[in-house]
This record gives C-alpha cells, sequence and structure tokens, in this order.
C-alpha cells in the first residue's frame, strides 16, 4: 500500500469563542488520489478491505472535487484557528493520497474532537442538485452521543448554508439532511461528526457555483458559525445567525466574531436561486432512488 498523507494540528492564530476547542477539518480525498484508485484496506485477517479512497468527482470543465474543497477547507481551518481552536487537517496539503477513509475519521476519534467536519462536493445526475449533509445512523460502534449530537451538528450546517442561500438537494435526503449507515469516516469518527455534499458538480447550477472561488469564503464561514453554534460558544445557538431575536433583522450575535455576520446581509447572495434549468414539468416525477450520487452507492469507504 503506497504511504498515505499524515493529519497535522495546527495550533490557533486567535482567541475567541473556540478557546481551547478542537476541530478536524477533513477536506474530501487528495490531490494524487487519482494515481491510487485501486488501493483498498487490508483487513485483520489480511484480505482486501474496501477502498482506500477515491479520485472524487468533477465538473463536465473539468474543475475537481479534491481541489474545491480543499480550498473551502483551508478558509475553514482559518477561520476557526482565529476564534482560538485547534484544527487537525486530515491531510496537510493537497498533494498526496489519503488517508483512508476510516483513517480519517479516526482521526476525530483518537484527538477526541469536538466536532468533525467533511467537505465533499458530489457527483450525481445531472439532473440533479442541491447540497446535503450526511450524519451516522445509529450503529452498535457509535456511542448515542455521538450519534445524536452529529444529528444536531448536520441541522446547523444546514441551516447555516440555507441562510447564505444554498438549496437543499432534490434527489437525496430529507430538506438537506442525510442519514447513512455506510461512510466509513462517519462510522469510525464516533465524535460529533458530518459529511457535508456541497452541492452535485454533474449540475450546471452547482458546478458554476462551487467552480467560482468567490463561493468559497461564503460557504466556508456558514459551516463555520455552524461550528460556532453546535459547541454552544454564543448565546442561544439554536436561532439562526441571520435572525437571532425573530424579528426579521438580520443580527450579530451577542459576543460573536464579525464574520458570523451572514455574507448575504451585506452582499448578493453568493448561491444561485432554485430556479429550474428546464422548464418544470406540471407534476413532479417521485426521486428516483437510482438517481442518487455515484458516492452515495459506493462501498463505504469510498467517500470519504
Ligand atoms: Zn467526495
Amino acid at each position: 500500500m503506497p504511504p498515505r498523507a499524515q493529519p497535522g494540528a495546527l495550533a490557533p492564530t486567535g482567541s475567541g469563542v473556540l478557546d481551547g476547542r478542537l476541530i478536524v477539518v477533513d477536506p474530501g480525498h487528495n490531490g494524487r488520489n487519482f494515481e491510487h484508485v485501486d488501493v483498498r484496506r487490508p483487513t485483520i485477517d489480511g484480505s482486501e478491505g474496501p477502498l482506500c479512497n477515491t479520485a472524487g468527482a468533477s465538473t463536465a470543465g473539468g474543475v475537481e472535487e479534491v481541489d474545491i474543497v480543499w480550498e473551502i477547507g483551508s478558509k475553514l481551518t482559518s477561520l476557526l484557528r482565529r476564534q482560538g481552536a485547534t484544527v487537525v487537517v486530515t491531510h496537510v496539503d493537497n498533494d498526496g493520497f489519503g488517508p483512508c477513509a476510516d483513517e480519517r475519521g479516526t482521526i476525530a476519534k483518537y484527538v477526541n474532537a469536538d466536532a468533525f467536519v467533511s467537505l465533499h462536493a458530489d457527483g450525481a445526475a445531472a439532473g440533479s442538485s442541491g447540497f446535503h449533509i450526511i450524519h451516522p445512523a445509529p450503529s452498535p460502534r457509535l456511542q448515542p452521543t455521538s450519534v445524536t449530537s452529529s444529528a444536531r451538528l448536520a441541522v446547523f450546517v444546514r441551516d447555516e448554508l440555507v441562510v447564505i442561500g444554498g438549496r437543499p438537494a432534490d434527489y437525496v435526503g430529507d430538506e438537506g439532511l442525510h442519514e447513512r449507515d455506510d461512510l466509513a469516516n462517519l462510522n469510525t469518527a464516533d465524535r460529533p461528526a458530518v459529511l457535508a455534499e456541497l452541492g452535485n458538480l454533474r449540475n450546471g447550477l452547482d458546478a458554476d457555483l462551487l467552480s467560482a472561488t468567490s463561493s468559497y469564503e461564503p460557504i466556508a464561514r456558514a459551516v463555520a458559525r455552524a461550528v460556532v453554534r453546535f459547541l454552544g460558544a454564543v448565546p442561544d445557538p439554536n436561532r439562526l445567525s441571520a435572525d437571532i431575536d425573530g424579528d426579521g433583522q438580520t443580527d450579530l450575535l451577542i459576543g460573536a466574531p464579525d464574520w458570523m455576520v451572514p455574507t448575504t446581509t451585506t452582499t448578493s447572495a453568493p448561491l444561485p436561486p432554485p430556479e429550474p434549468t428546464v422548464p418544470a414539468p406540471t407534476t413532479q416525477p417521485p426521486p428516483s432512488p437510482t438517481s442518487s450520487s455515484s458516492s452515495s452507492t459506493t462501498s463505504p469507504a469510498a467517500t470519504g
């Protein structure tokens, strides 16, 4: 098995609402994974296990998921460190192979992370669009608290992406949330853990969005806000950042860093509106289970 990239711990660069917290950021895949797509994990008995790690999806124009999530993950890492968090990244550059999907989750368990966030973009059918946040299903190997806290974290991430104009997926999950029992990194993390599929790269709207580097900062800030709210580092985290007191106006959380102000309040929405790219049929066909993403149907270790 070729050598896998190693995680790295990045010290805080500031002090703030995340002082003393430890977050694992996992930019999905790695830049040289494409050279090792057939590598499988050895199992305890020596037989071949699941795929170590896949190369990831890409847009029709050739923009790679691995590069998109690396950039967003780097911005997310920077934001979290500035607010006092130590961030462990599953790989320190985008020019290696791995770690394997299960190893990425194990890192979060090993360091007893306060949260594990894995960033991805999907490669589903072109007619499908939107983001979805995957959280682990109950399993004997996971503490019940990990399962429930992961579901909570997923809601925060979903909500914050909606705040900046994100559209929950129209092809998988339920209102942007999807519970799964087959993702190796979520199944090994046993900490509050989510895998964000930020959009479908095979869809034109999503591909345009995620190919635009101007989208990366708002997305990173949204995910960072979700982590801050999840960790209870701000008063009343159960309110949307966009409207803390429910008066219809956007509010800044008391004691929150200024980057928690949703970017949609000062700039145009970075995400495209939910306009259909084709004339809407008079009746909506039911979602086809076979239309879900390639990564949703591959082996447990294939995503991550
Ligand atoms: Zn991926």
